[in-house]
């Protein structure tokens, strides 16, 4: 595996073939492997990024204490055979002058609970689309809208590359992985459990909005809301536990492609 951290050395590092590239913020889990294995399966060059976007952090966001452990992740990438490990700092990706932005015009969800969430998310994921030129580029059902931000992205700038979307991992108690899980005590990890319960439970429901918040024993949410991803309907809810922020959904009606 080759670790590249500036653009130009990008470009002189990656052949001719069918190229596939998983985004990501680092402090690898389950879930980034799994990404970085489907890609693995179907590209001939795996690619996988791995910047903590601060564009896409708000004021007041954990961008500071966000987990880095790039030792780690470079034995994980490794191990799961990914081609180029691309680790750029801050400077390469918005050196001094930036000022292009890309604003996908979205609201609900996160867009309306974290404004200029998805700018950041969007301008970074085009970056990154035009440095490495996937074929494919590979994400997580945990983040579903972020995915349909991105297809619209690709569909209104017609930028050539396929989204794929991949299911959310979790751990064996329902909780859905995340780099920010590892900021839970034990007692806010049992808190945060009744999220996933609370949306699995009300998947059959006439209500399923009414039947996960009166199921969230406690925990306040940011939001409840349902979200079309293309052919499916998701339930999708924000929480906050303790000095963490936890997002998970589930397929209520339909099927995500
Ligand atoms: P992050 O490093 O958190 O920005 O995530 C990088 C990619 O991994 C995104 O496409 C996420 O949707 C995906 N991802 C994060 N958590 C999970 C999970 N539990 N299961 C599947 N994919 C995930």
């Amino acid at each position: 595996m080759r670790i590249v951290r500036t653009t130009p050395e990008l470009r002189l590092a990656l052949p001719e073939g069918r190229r596939g590239l998983v985004p990501t913020m680092g402090a690898f889990h389950e879930g980034h492997l799994s990404l970085m294995r489907a890609a693995r399966a179907e590209c001939q060059t795996v690619v996988v990024s791995l910047f903590v976007n601060p564009a896409q952090f708000g004021a007041h966001d954990d961008l500071g204490r966000y987990p880095r452990d790039e030792e780690r992740d470079v034995r994980l990438a490794e191990e799961a055979a990914v081609d180029i490990l691309f680790a750029p700092s801050a400077e390469q990706m918005y050196p001094k002058g930036f000022s292009t932005w890309v604003d996908v015009d979205v609201t609900g969800g996160e867009a309306s609970a974290r404004p200029g969430h998805f700018r950041g998310v969007a301008t970074i994921c085009l970056k990154l689309f035009n440095l490495v030129r996937p074929d494919v580029a590979f994400f997580g059902q945990k983040d579903a809208q972020q995915v349909a931000v991105l297809r619209r992205m690709v569909r209104d700038l017609n930028v050539g590359v396929h989204i794929r979307m991949l299911p959310t991992v979790r751990d064996a108690d329902g909780l859905a992985l995340s780099s920010r899980n590892s900021y839970l005590s034990d007692a806010e990890r049992q808190q945060a459990l009744a999220l996933p319960r609370a949306l699995a439970a009300a998947r059959g429901a006439d209500d399923p909005v009414a039947a996960a918040r009166a199921k969230l024993n406690g925990l306040e949410p940011e939001y409840v809301e349902l979200l079309r991803v293309d052919g499916a309907t998701l339930l999708t809810a924000a929480a906050q536990v303790g000095s963490t922020r936890l997002i998970d959904n589930v397929v209520v009606e339909g099927d995500l492609g």
